[in-house]
């Protein structure tokens, strides 16, 4: 193995330090205290885990956290009224409603619903117009994530030719535009996008968000690039337990690439680190505070 690995955890944990001592500096100078809700609707075990890691990380950054847990059964209606209620809560500055949504809910409707200003996911349609047009946004977590990494391996990642696979409205869109903000040259591959592997060998830095267990192979990898591996994916195993593994082949990818992310330890943890990072952001902008230092 020769690239670097690309340690998210660490790099995570040294945000979240950073998210702790804004919000400590916050509580002195204006006794500001940024307050996150998080939604559940109903008992999907990973979504369960994901709430659970959320609120702890949150209380952890000294920030209050609200839980907010409705049933399997919740109508449309329910859901809404509780976000129309965390709209109007001042002390909260961020709402996160976990998805997948029981079928009865239509998700882009909840979505909607949530006050652009607290929309610390950054998957409302204002959200997503502003970062496309250069404005200030609260920007999707994931993506906001995968740039950090990157920039942990270039100080600049202007002139660089990123490729992301995958164009999803919660990763691989915004990230056009983010690494578009760095003055990276972009190309957005997808399902229909012809012969991918060439378009892959191109990439300096390349993005891999598509939701297929080792898809990218090592000979996708361009001699010294930087991969930064989306993906989740469970796959079995011999003894039933099964194993995450992400979007690119890591063992082969790593023979040639400069520096890798490992799934998982990659972009998973900066995930949560950015929503923390987007809560203090919104819990300023909110308030009418300078942007804050994270
Ligand atoms: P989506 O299913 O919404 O999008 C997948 C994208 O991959 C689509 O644009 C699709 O193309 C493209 N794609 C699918 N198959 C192929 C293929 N054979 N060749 C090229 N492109 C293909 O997924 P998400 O963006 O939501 O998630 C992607 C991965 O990232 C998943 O594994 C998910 O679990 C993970 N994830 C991880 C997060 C984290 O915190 N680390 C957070 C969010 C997601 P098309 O548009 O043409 O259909």
């Amino acid at each position: 193995m020769t690239a670097k690995i690309i340690d998210g955890k660490a790099i995570a944990a040294e945000l979240r330090a950073k998210v702790a001592a804004e919000v400590q500096r916050l509580g002195q100078a204006h006794a500001l205290v940024p307050g996150l809700a998080v939604v559940l609707v109903g008992e999907n075990p990973a979504s369960a885990v994901y709430v659970r890691s959320k609120g702890k990380q949150t209380v952890e950054a000294g920030m209050k956290s609200f839980e907010h847990r409705l049933p399997e059964t919740a109508s449309e209606s329910e859901l809404l009224a509780l976000v129309q209620t965390l709209n109007a809560d001042p002390a909260v500055h961020g709402i996160l409603v976990q998805l997948p949504l029981p079928k009865q809910i239509d998700s882009q409707k909840v979505l909607n619903a949530i006050d652009p200003a607290k929309d610390v996911d950054g998957f409302h349609p204002v959200n997503a117009g502003r970062l496309a047009t250069g404005l200030p946004a609260l920007v999707p977590c994931t993506p906001l994530g995968c740039v950090m990494l990157a920039k942990t391996v270039h100080a600049s990642l202007e002139g660089q030719e990123a490729v992301i696979v995958g164009r999803s409205n919660i990763v691989g869109k915004p990230l056009i535009q983010l690494l578009l903000n760095e003055n990276a040259t972009v190309t957005v591959a997808h399902s229909r996008t012809r012969d991918l592997p060439a378009v892959c060998r191109r990439a300096d830095l390349l993005f891999a968000a598509v939701g297929r267990p080792e898809m990218v192979r090592g000979d996708w990898v361009k001699q010294g690039a930087t991969v930064i591996d989306v993906g989740i994916n469970r796959v079995p195993t011999p003894d039933g337990k099964g194993r995450i593994v992400g979007d690119v082949a890591f063992a082969e990818a790593a023979a040639i690439a400069g520096a890798i992310t490992p799934v998982p330890g990659g972009v998973g943890p900066m995930t949560i680190a950015c929503l923390l990072v987007n809560t203090v952001r919104a819990a300023c902008a909110i308030n009418g505070l300078p942007a804050p230092a994270v």
